[in-house]
């Protein structure tokens, strides 16, 4: 709790639904249809992989009250392939978002806790570290979870708007819960957003050259599958109104 800002509940949002798997926009057969037969497959593939014990280890690591922890706060614009922001003036993306925005949790008290730039951030699986990119705010960190030996098909999760480890460079080994920094901390009197994780993750189906993987090219067919990181975390959250 030390490492993070409390602040009042009314200067948001009414709750307006709460759930523990996909928003309703995001599940069911109406957006399984939208995808084709190959991303069908590979969809249904990742959803066999165990979800990532990413909550858990991020309680730990920030030495939070896990009785004290209730959930993640998230509004629409947070959410995977949201169109809107949910900074600013809450206008469009310029394209649907890549993943999902980390920014809020709840007490069991119902205060709302932000996170900021001591937070430290856990990776959700065993894997190896395969770039670190700039993004628009801060840095990204790519991560390869080999979780099939048996073909080419790999995972990839992807930790945006932090500060990487002093030492963290590409080869790591990590193992699950491993840190690889913290936050950004951003002006947010430039900026005009809070200090957030984002996390992408998806599947390559082919060996890609992790050199050309950067926030262009993420979420293109030929180079990642994007998939609702939602669907891969453990612990509940709850949906509020911009
Ligand atoms: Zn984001």
């Amino acid at each position: 709790m030390a490492n993070l800002i409390c602040f009042s509940i009314k200067v948001f949002w009414d709750v307006s639904g709460r759930g523990q798997g996909l928003p309703a926009s995001c599940n069911g057969p109406g957006y399984l249809s939208k995808i084709t037969g190959r991303k069908n497959l590979v969809f249904s593939k990742a959803l066999s992989l165990k979800k990532s014990r990413f909550t858990e280890f991020f309680i730990r690591e920030n030495i939070l009250d896990e009785h004290v922890f209730k959930e993640w706060i998230f509004c629409p614009g947070m959410l995977f392939n949201a169109p809107d922001k949910w900074w600013g003036d809450k206008g469009k993306r310029e394209t649907l978002h890549e993943g999902l925005d980390l920014c809020f949790y709840s007490d069991r008290a119902g205060g709302i806790h932000r996170l900021d730039k001591k937070t430290k951030i856990p990776v959700m699986y065993d894997g190896m570290v395969v770039g670190i990119i700039n993004d628009f705010l801060a840095k990204s960190v790519i991560v390869e979870h080999s979780l099939s030996a048996s073909d080419n098909t790999r995972f990839c999760t992807i930790y945006g708007h932090t500060v990487p480890n002093h030492g963290l460079c590409v080869g790591k080994v990590l193992r699950q819960g491993d840190i690889i920094g913290t936050l950004a901390d951003l002006n947010e009197a430039i900026v005009n957003i809070f200090p957030h994780l984002h996390i992408s993750l998806g599947w390559t189906s082919k060996i890609i050259s992790y050199d050309k993987l950067d926030w262009y090219t993420i979420g293109t067919p030929d180079m990642l599958t994007l998939l609702d990181p939602l669907n891969f975390m453990d612990g509940r959250y709850g949906l509020r109104k911009p």
